[in-house]
Parts: C-alpha cells; sequence; structure tokens
C-alpha cells in the first residue's frame, strides 16, 4: 500500500489513522481517488486536489469501524466497503466493537487492492451474483449448547466468526492448525479469492484453464476435507503448494494462491514506496532493472516479475524480525510450480473481465452443490471440532 499524508499538515498518516496526529484534523480516505482527505472543526473537507465531488464520512464512522469517506450522489450513506456488509455483530455485547473494528480494518486493506484492480464488486442488493459479508459470533443456547458460526464463503457470501478478531483466540487456533501465517486480512483474501473463482474463473469461461493449473476441483470437497485434516499435507508439498491448506483441494489451493498475490503486490508497493531497496544482486539475475520511484505493482507485467521483486524484499523483512526477535513476517517459499499458478492468478486479474452477472442453470446446479459442501476456511474445523 502506498503511503498517505495528511492533507492539512503533510503529516505522514497510516491508511486506518482516523485523526492526524500532528494536526488533529479528522482524516478520511476517499476510495474514488485513493488518498486522504483532512476534515477540520467546522466540516471543511481539505483535499489535496480540489475535492471534486464532494463526500462525507461513512455510516460506521460514528461506531468506530470505518475511517473512509462517501462520494455525495445518492447511492447512500455507507462507503464502498462497508455497502457489503449484510450483518454486523450485536454491539451490545461487550468486546463485540472492538472485534468488528478489528474486521473491517482488515476488510478495507483487503479492498484497497480490488479498487486498485477495479475488480468487480458486485453490492448484495444486484440481481445475480453479488458480494456480501456476514459477521458473527458463536452463541450459546439456553441449554448450553454452542452454536459455533462457521469461517467462509458461500455463493457470494462471505462469513467471518467475530472470534478471530481476537487476538489470543487466533494465536491458539494458529498454533492448533500448525500455520506459520495466521491473519485477519489473510482471511479476507482468501475467502476473496472463493468469490472470485467464481465469478472470474466459473462465470468468466476459465474452467478447463484452471483445472490445468490447479487441478480438478469437481473432486469431493468435503471428503478432500476430511482427509486433510486427518492425513496433512503430502511430502513435498512445498513443491507445488504456498501452503499445506492449499492441498486440501483445488479450490483451497486457488484461495490461497489469490490471497497470497495479493498479499506480494501490496508488500510490495508498502516497500517499494517507502523508497526501501534490496539485493540488487537477485534482481540482475532476474534482468531486472530496481524499481524506481514510478514503479506500480499493481499494474505489474507478469507474476513472475512480481516475485523476483519481491523476494529480496522478504528476505530483508525476515531478517528485521528475526533482528527484533519475532517470527518471520512472510514463512513462505515460492517454487517455480507455485510462481506458474500465481501468473495464473496475475492474467485473471489483468484481463478484461467477460463475466455474466445472472448465474446459468448450470451453475446454479453447482451452487447447490457448494451449498451442500459448505466451502470452508482453514479456521473452520477449529470450530467445528471445538478444539
Ligand atoms: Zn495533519
Ligand atoms: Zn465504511
Ligand atoms: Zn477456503
Amino acid at each position: 500500500m502506498k503511503p498517505f499524508h495528511c492533507p492539512n499538515c503533510t503529516n505522514l498518516v497510516h491508511f486506518d489513522n482516523e485523526t492526524c496526529l500532528q494536526c488533529s484534523f479528522r482524516l478520511g480516505y476517499r476510495p474514488w481517488a485513493n488518498d486522504m482527505a483532512a476534515v477540520g472543526a467546522d466540516g471543511a473537507v481539505i483535499t489535496q486536489e480540489p475535492a471534486s465531488p464532494t463526500a462525507f464520512f461513512c455510516d460506521n464512522v460514528s461506531h468506530g469501524v470505518c475511517n473512509w469517506m462517501v462520494e455525495d450522489n445518492g447511492e447512500g450513506t455507507l462507503c464502498r466497503a462497508c455497502r457489503h456488509n449484510v450483518m454486523i455483530p450485536n454491539l451490545s455485547v461487550d468486546g463485540n466493537i472492538e472485534h468488528w473494528a478489528a474486521m473491517e480494518r482488515a476488510k478495507r486493506y483487503a479492498f484497497y487492492s480490488l479498487l486498485r484492480w477495479n475488480l468487480p464488486l458486485p453490492l448484495p442488493s444486484e440481481e445475480g451474483r453479488s458480494l456480501a459479508f456476514t459477521f458473527a459470533a458463536d452463541v450459546e443456547a439456553p441449554d448450553g449448547e454452542v452454536q459455533k458460526v462457521m469461517t467462509g464463503h458461500d455463493q457470494g457470501n462471505i462469513t467471518i466468526n467475530l472470534a478471530e478478531a481476537d487476538d489470543a483466540e487466533r494465536e491458539r487456533m494458529r498454533l492448533n492448525m500448525g500455520e506459520p501465517y495466521r491473519t485477519l486480512v489473510g482471511h479476507f483474501r482468501h475467502e476473496l479469492g472463493h468469490f472470485f473463482w467464481d465469478m472470474l474463473v466459473d462465470d468468466g469461461g476459465k474452467l478447463d484453464a484452471c483445472r490445468a493449473i490447479f487441478g480438478d476441483e469437481r473432486r469431493d470437497y468435503g471428503e478432500a476435507l476430511q482427509e486433510h485434516y486427518q492425513n496433512g499435507a503430502p511430502a513435498g508439498w512445498q513443491n507445488d503448494y504456498v501452503s499445506t491448506y492449499a492441498t486440501s483441494h483445488p479450490w483451497e489451493d486457488f484461495a490461497e494462491t489469490w490471497a497470497h498475490y495479493i498479499h506480494m503486490t501490496d508488500g510490495l508497493e508498502t516497500a517499494l514506496s517507502f523508497g526501501l531497496r534490496f539485493d540488487s544482486r537477485h534482481l540482475a539475475a532476474a534482468g531486472l532493472e530496481p524499481a524506481g520511484a514510478n514503479y506500480d505493482p499493481y499494474a505489474a507485467a507478469s507474476a513472475t516479475e512480481l516475485v523476483d521483486r519481491w523476494v529480496p524484499v522478504t528476505i530483508a523483512l525476515n531478517s528485521i524480525n528475526r533482528s527484533m526477535g519475532q517470527h518471520d513476517i512472510y514463512p513462505f517459499v515460492l517454487s517455480a510450480a507455485i510462481t506458474q499458478k500465481l501468473e495464473f492468478i496475475h492474467q485473471l486479474i489483468h484481463q478484461r473481465w467477460n463475466v455474466t452477472r445472472t448465474p446459468s442453470p448450470v451453475l446454479a446446479q453447482n451452487a447447490t452443490q457448494d451449498n451442500s459442501t459448505n466451502m470452508q476456511s482453514a479456521g473452520e474445523q477449529n470450530f467445528l471440532s471445538g478444539v
């Protein structure tokens, strides 16, 4: 992600800052302009460029869970990220607002990338395939039985269990699952991968091409997951898969690889836009010049180029973490086979989409099948087994 500045005082500010620490003006991200606006006590909106159209804060800013602005064009009072919510947590329960805020923060980071690529984001109110978010917590019934919320994707509906926003709980799940990496933004990017598989692969007529790279997704999903949780990943999985969970089923491989492509692109934009420079020998070996100030990873020519630029960054970042006694920030290794999968994702994102919004009868059948298999993410097994 690129760095942002307060347009009132030019202070460097974070994407999710609600207030400028230097001049105390309120901050609002304008997704259509990809910049930050500052709002003074008198309500006047200050922007770097002349503000057009006029804008106001998203309704969810009043809950402290959003810092985005809304274009004043009659399309509602929620921002481009919040308008996809179909269920928010019960705000009368202690801790839920804080957990929801953490969820929305991660979701906005995920949306930043989708908006940079101008990917199709149909609203829940639209006909046909749409993208919707449900944030819900486990509920204990009067008889003591706990109704578990399963994190996952189903026909454009992304459900995330609120417990994932609890750092201690998420770390416990990470250790139980033996995962090197488990984050909220990772969950959003992964589940969005399932949505875009539906939208860009299935609706987009790319099933055969996708099967050639990721395998045949018609393999029984429930059985595949069960087998994965019983036997773990096959030996040598690192040669072909970005994570152990990616080995469970072609759908999960696609979602994990999709998430990874976004981690890589956004991480690279952050590193380069802060002026960081890394091991040029690696770039020279790949036949690449060091990236200049104008290099935009979101407009990269290929995934291979992104990987070649990203790998030296990860070595530096892991070294910094080790200096601070922290776990590696980037516990992944990208093989040639994984890069080929990333290339498929790259082409999918950068193509001109030709997708239909209304599911065909065949798609509707698949949809029923998806419902019955209940697509799940890495975290769900915890909720199912209660470990
Ligand atoms: Zn300021
Ligand atoms: Zn919002
Ligand atoms: Zn998944």
